[in-house]
């Protein structure tokens, strides 16, 4: 490992944390946060927060991350600021529009850059352009051009070293270019980008383009947007050795009522709190209402803790020490897989709903709170 690896102060997983638009986030037990070096914020969580607290802190002249200190946020901690531009795009195709609504949120870079400033964050991710897999040549060097201009722009406010810049890309000619690009910029810490529209695309094609990306980075940081699946968290991490993940999908699975035992998530009813004893499970009575947001807290904290674990213990161990059994499934897509699979009675988390549907974390929770008691049993979403 690097010198500039270990000088980062990231963790493997990197919760996103929706500060500015969920009070829970700013309250205890999850304003205290130490349960991973590092969490992501995003740009989007401040333009869409109607909250007083968001006024009153940038009102006062603080930093959003000042604000944060002042509640509990441990000072050391890492909040790295992300444009949130993939959420709303998720916004847009998911359940926004299966209602209807129109999401009219657009930011500019302009705008991006005012809210990375409010935010006092330690890192900042460059605004992306999402590289698909059927765009045409022509888009793509279109993309290519934004993605080095947005960079660009940020170097005007942030210095190289906070900065997280992404790479995009299918082919090793557009991936070296962007990579060869950050580097003439002094950039030392890179994000993939796109992982999840490709992750649906091929799993071959993710595969080769993440080892090559590894190997074109190694000895600088590597960081992938998105966990499409908890699974796969161990096949970042330890079969092509990422250094990090963002995720909203703990929220997700939390909100779904499922209990991460390993890198698969049970139905809450089915676990037994008292075997794990993590700060979450303490405070988790299986007797009480599975509804109110003190369970859903300590739910979270469990799956976070759980999820962190999962981590930490296969990111420790040598590449090939031990196989992945929940191997990215090659040449099938989740859906398919599931379906033929029957899953066992502690099924696997069907985080591929939310992917295909683009529903983010917030939605899912905002429906599954309003639905109250009408879970959908699992086996009924095959
Ligand atoms: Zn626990």
């Amino acid at each position: 490992m690097g010198s500039v690896r270990n000088k980062m102060k990231l963790s493997h997983l990197i919760p996103k944390n929706h500060f500015c638009s969920f009070l829970l986030f700013r309250q205890e037990p999850l304003i205290n946060w130490t349960y991973t070096k590092a969490v992501l914020f995003t740009a989007y969580d401040i333009y869409r927060s109607t909250d007083f607290w968001l006024d009153e802190t940038i009102n006062s002249g603080s930093t959003l991350k000042e604000g944060l200190v002042e509640l509990g946020f441990p000072r050391g901690n890492t909040l790295v600021a992300d444009t949130g531009v993939f959420e709303m795009e998720a916004k847009k195709a998911g359940i926004a529009r299966n209602l209807g609504i129109e999401v009219d949120i657009e930011l500019t870079n302009k705008q991006i850059f005012e809210a990375y400033e409010l935010s006092g964050a330690d890192y900042f991710v460059a605004p992306d352009e999402i590289i698909l897999p059927q765009d045409s040549q022509t888009e793509i060097i279109i993309k290519i051009g934004k993605i080095k201009d947005n960079l660009l722009e940020l170097l005007e406010v942030v210095p190289a070293s906070k900065v997280i810049a992404v790479i995009q890309g299918h082919s090793e000619e557009v991936i070296s270019d962007i990579y060869d690009f950050h580097r003439e910029q002094g950039i030392s810490c890179f994000a993939m980008g796109g992982v999840i529209p490709l992750y649906f695309h091929s799993k071959d094609l993710l595969d080769s383009v993440l080892k090559y990306v590894r190997d074109l980075t190694k000895k600088h940081w590597l960081h992938i947007f998105g966990l499409p699946r908890v699974s796969l968290l161990q096949y970042y991490l330890h079969d092509i050795g990422i250094d990090s993940v963002d995720t909203s999908s703990l929220l997700y699975i939390t909100a779904r009522r499922r209990y991460l035992i390993g890198s698969k998530g049970v139905q809450v009813r089915e676990a037994v709190f008292k075997d794990c004893g993590c700060e979450g499970c303490k405070n988790l009575d299986p007797k009480k209402s599975t509804r109110s947001s003190d369970f859903f807290v300590n739910l979270y904290l469990h799956n976070i803790l759980a999820a962190v674990k999962l981590g930490d213990n296969f990111a420790s161990h040598p590449p090939g020490q031990s196989r992945i059994d929940t191997k990215i499934e090659n040449s099938q897509d989740p859906e398919t897989a599931q379906q033929k699979q029957k899953p066992k009675s502690s099924d696997i988390v069907q985080t591929n709903n939310i992917s295909i549907k683009w529903m983010t974390a917030e939605e899912s929770l905002a429906i599954t709170m309003r639905d109250g008691e009408k879970e959908t049993p699992p086996d009924s979403q095959n």
